[in-house]
């Protein structure tokens, strides 16, 4: 959001110049400055124990593609706090660890969304009147079911990101067993 006019007392901007920040907008009666505002979003992708990830049927948001679960921050949270807010009011399950990933800007919606891998033991799900349906996917079919990460999708990105992990895993894992085959 841009702004033109003071929030707090109605009176036009102005532009001046506040150190490295060059030409910000600047209330003469106030005597601050108004940056642009935006949103900033946690996006989550849920793990299981079975390495099974939760997509989200939303289709208030697509009626084609699956979601993850994600939702603004709040004033006063942390990206982190919202994660596990989010998760366990979207599907009804508790996080017992969040790990963060990337921060990225989704130019479609103007929103700094924060990714991130949250891991819970839980299964069952419960899901929020915002959710028509949800499931448990292995995560090498999810990264088909989800918007496409070309179309600058951040679901499409923490999926891949999450393939990418379980592959450096499970190959620091074999050859960590080769080591210890040759003792
Ligand atoms: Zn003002």
């Amino acid at each position: 959001m841009r702004f033109s006019y003071c929030p707090d007392c109605g009176r036009p901007l102005i532009q001046k110049v506040l150190g490295d920040e060059g030409k910000v907008p600047w209330c003469e009666s106030c005597d601050r400055p108004w940056f642009e505002m935006f949103p900033s979003a946690a996006i989550v992708l849920v793990v299981n124990d079975d390495g099974k990830v939760a997509l989200l049927n939303q289709n208030y948001i697509s009626t084609v593609y699956k979601n993850l679960v994600s939702g603004y921050i709040k004033p006063g949270e942390s990206a982190e706090e919202t994660a596990l807010r989010e998760v366990e009011e979207e599907i009804g399950v508790r996080l017992h660890a969040v790990e963060l990933q990337f921060t990225r800007w989704f130019e479609k919606a103007g929103v700094l969304m924060v990714g991130f891998l949250g891991y819970t033991h839980d299964r069952a799900l419960k899901l929020s009147c915002e959710v028509d349906a949800a499931g448990w996917f292995d995560p090498a079919e999810a990264l088909a079911l989800v918007h496409p990460k070309e179309t600058g999708s951040v679901s499409g990105v923490l999926v891949d990101l999450y393939l990418q992990k379980r592959l450096t895993d499970a190959a620091s894992q074999e050859a960590l067993e080769e080591l210890h085959a040759r003792d």
